[in-house]
């Protein structure tokens, strides 16, 4: 499988990126997609996946990221490149009240004007944290297809879920599912079609149970969530192993393969 979203260019991971991908290999976790946070980093995830042939990119500005200078055509400039898999992580994050609200929608409005006006129709990272009301008619009003986005790091219920997939959207899940209070999560995970899934670490964040108290996290870890997830829904290892793979190679346009 492949880690779908992490930030390998953050410090935690300084001058051992290798070491940390070897030991994602040895757990099954054979690639990674690096997620953009500003503009700026989008430079940055470029370069590391040209570093590494089983690690791709994202080009995108972050919702806690919108106060920082945002250039617009840097950011389409990464997302041409062939490395560069998937727009975002855009959104917006109520959880926090800064940014001010109000620039994290001119941002993410500006952000999907260039992602519209592109041309590039690369699938789009979704960072929604008690947004849902707001992002699902945003992201309709704004004529990209609904089966372009993935909500990364889901953290809503099965009604979330449900409106996330009516839009036609994917669904990742990362370590948060496998921890103990997070049952309403757990519950949309088992609801989540085997079509619309994906397994994610958001790594430095979140590691999963049984590790819980490592920091920062790892690609390696993906395995942990992708087996906890496996064993919620009630499904033997190998099938949602393959449904997983199936989604990620689709979504993203990677075939496992080129992970080898
Ligand atoms: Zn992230």
């Amino acid at each position: 499988m492949i880690d779908t979203h992490c930030h390998l260019t953050f410090p935690q991971y300084s001058g051992r990126v290798e070491a940390v991908l070897q030991a994602a290999a040895k757990r099954g976790v054979v690639g990674a997609i690096t997620v953009s946070t500003t503009t700026a980093n989008a430079a940055d995830c470029l370069a590391l996946a040209r570093r590494f042939h089983n690690v791709w990119c994202s080009a995108g500005v972050h919702p806690l990221h919108s106060d920082e200078p945002a250039d617009w055509p840097a950011m389409l400039a990464v997302a041409h490149d062939e490395r560069c898999v998937a727009f975002g992580e855009l959104g917006l994050d109520k959880h926090y009240d800064h940014p001010p609200l109000d620039v994290q929608r001119r941002i993410l409005g500006e952000q999907l004007n260039a992602i519209s006006s592109s041309g590039l129709d690369l699938p789009i990272i979704v960072h929604c944290r008690e947004a849902f009301d707001e992002l699902l008619p945003t992201f309709r009003a704004s004529g990209l297809a609904g089966s372009r986005f993935v909500f990364h790091c889901f953290t809503g219920g099965p009604d979330e879920a449900r409106a996330v997939l009516d839009l036609g959207a994917m669904i990742s899940y990362t370590g948060i599912v496998t921890f103990r209070n997070a049952r309403s999560i757990q519950d949309a995970a088992k609801i989540t079609p085997g079509d619309r899934l994906m397994i994610e670490t958001d790594a430095p964040f979140l590691t999963p149970e049984p590790h819980r108290k490592i920091y920062p996290n790892e690609p390696q870890y993906a395995a942990d969530t992708a087996r906890f997830v496996a064993q919620l829904r009630g499904e033997p290892w190998g099938d949602f192993h393959d449904a997983i793979n199936a989604n990620s190679a689709r979504f993203f346009r990677i075939p496992l393969e080129a992970c080898t």
